[in-house]
């Protein structure tokens, strides 16, 4: 595709881009260098009637292992920035603004890292990402996921979504968007490239000393430096799926290179050369025997692209 600001790859493999590490190819994967190039490239999918899906950090997905013969769209470095944190130290401007907390608005490109983020924000002493600390991932992912934790998701400190599609660029402000658990109601054939959040200032010694305390939490609950996409299923209204699944007696159940964790039941880890289909077979018996044991029949969090679950409609791409 020959559009200016674009990096294309014909028959990209997608499994090094996604935390699980499984899958195939897509057709075409397209980096976007600029919002121009990127809404340039969306018009000409449109004339192609070119189905599509854009990619964050891959840590909510799950590839088909015949891969995706659409186009993937990415966000590149240039949708890194954070724009708007107090500079230099935590001086008596910032302290006296804690002592008088007023939500500052830090403006940050989608492609930025959700972690990332929270860390600097902690630093420059604004608070409102604790909850994020340890969540991979990008800040467009964690918008069109809602990604949250302990009670708290993106959309609490978001207040508005830059969108580009294939008409240009427009804010959108997040009463618009239908924020709920793990759900975003994003406008058909959008790509959020960039998010006003309102963080609060206030002590960086306080803000850190919570952000260790939820890492260490999470170090506890959650396996450390495997590769997983999360929590497989979202929580059933008033209850834990990783609970529902623990109680089912799943933990450290194998197929293939595929194992539910022994740490969390609701995580599903690579533990050699799984294969997609190795993970959605263990999701599918998880389904099952959940259903089981407490009559729930659990939701699918991570996304899949270019297949459909085995018990559901497809999930086809974003265009
Ligand atoms: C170890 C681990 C722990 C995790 N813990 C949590 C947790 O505590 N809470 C939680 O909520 N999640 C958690 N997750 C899941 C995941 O990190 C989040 O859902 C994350 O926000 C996904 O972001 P991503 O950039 O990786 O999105 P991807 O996985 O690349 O994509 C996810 C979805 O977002 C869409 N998307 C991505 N970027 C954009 C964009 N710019 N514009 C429009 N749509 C876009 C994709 O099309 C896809 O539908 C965890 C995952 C791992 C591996």
């Amino acid at each position: 595709m020959a559009v200016p600001g674009l990096r294309v790859w014909e028959r990209a493999p997608l499994a090094p881009f996604t935390t699980i590490t499984t899958g195939g190819s897509a057709g075409l994967l397209l980096s976007a260098v600029t919002q121009e190039a990127l809404a340039s490239a969306l018009r000409v999918l449109r004339q192609h009637e070119a189905p599509w899906f854009c990619l964050g950090g891959g840590s909510n997905l799950l590839v088909a292992d015949r891969g995706y013969p659409g186009v993937v769209v990415r966000l590149d470095e240039g949708f890194q920035y954070v724009e708007g944190l107090p500079s230099g130290a935590w001086d008596t401007t910032c302290r006296a603004a804690a002592a008088e907390p007023v939500p500052m608005a830090v403006i940050t490109g989608a492609g930025a890292f959700l972690a990332r983020l929270a860390a600097v924000a902690a630093e420059a002493g604004l608070s409102g990402l604790e909850w994020a600390c340890g969540i991979p991932g990008t800040l467009g992912g964690a918008v069109a996921m809602n990604a949250g934790a302990h009670g708290s998701s993106v959309s609490d400190v978001m207040d508005a979504v830059e969108l580009t599609s294939e008409t240009g660029v427009r804010w959108v402000p997040r009463a618009d968007l239908d924020c709920g658990y793990r759900h975003c109601a994003l406008p058909a054939g959008s790509v959020v490239t960039a998010v006003r959040l309102f963080l609060t200032p206030g002590d960086p010694v306080d803000i850190l000393q919570r952000h260790r305390a939820l890492l260490r939490a999470r170090r506890t609950s959650q396996p450390r430096g495997a590769r997983t996409f999360g929590s497989a299923f979202k929580n059933p209204p008033g209850d834990s799926a990783g609970h529902l699944l623990e109680k089912a007696g799943l933990k450290g159940v194998r197929h293939g290179g595929a194992e539910i964790s022994r740490v969390h039941a609701n995580f599903i880890v690579n533990v050699g050369d799984a294969t997609t289909g190795d993970v959605l077979c263990l999701m599918s018996l998880m389904r099952e025997a959940v259903f089981r044991s407490s009559g729930v029949l659990l939701d699918p969090e991570v996304k899949l692209l270019g297949a459909a679950f085995p018990w559901s409609e497809d999930q086809r791409g974003n265009g």
